[in-house]
């Protein structure tokens, strides 16, 4: 199974966030993802690359009640991490906009792992997120 980013033209192979619905697959390196998160139309896909629609799996949002998709972090310098989220926490998620609660939700879950580092918030209070200031 290829492991590429879907973006049109990306090449890159490290670092893949894989997000899964149940039914498709949509593979982003590190970079696309947050560029999708922060706005899905800045994104343009490969022509086969599949769109994700809401989650068919049984899971429910580490976050909230909704329906979770699967996001694995493939990173080969690190264990891969498998998010159970909706849409909108695996967006706040990777643009570091999670609210104090949803915050401490996932660090009881996932512990001290990147993409909650402290570096995007302190103590739980998001004080960088992406796509602000200049
Ligand atoms: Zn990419
Ligand atoms: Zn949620």
């Amino acid at each position: 199974m290829s492991m590429k980013c879907m973006e049109k033209d990306c090449v890159n192979e490290l670092m893949i966030i894989s997000i899964n619905d149940g039914e498709d697959r949509l593979n982003l390196c590190f970079n696309h993802a947050t560029i999708f998160a922060s706005d899905e139309r800045l994104i343009t896909l490969e022509g086969t690359a599949p769109q994700i629609s809401s989650s068919k799996l049984d899971k429910t949002c580490d976050c909230c009640s909704e329906a979770a998709l699967e996001a694995s972090e493939l990173d080969p310098f690190n264990d891969d991490i498998t998010w159970n989220l909706c849409m909108d926490h695996l967006k706040k998620l990777l643009t570091h906009q999670l609210s104090i609660e949803e915050y401490k939700s996932l660090y009881n879950i996932y512990g001290d792992v990147y993409l909650l580092h402290n570096d995007f918030y302190n103590s739980g209070v998001v004080f960088q997120p992406v796509g602000e200031g200049v």
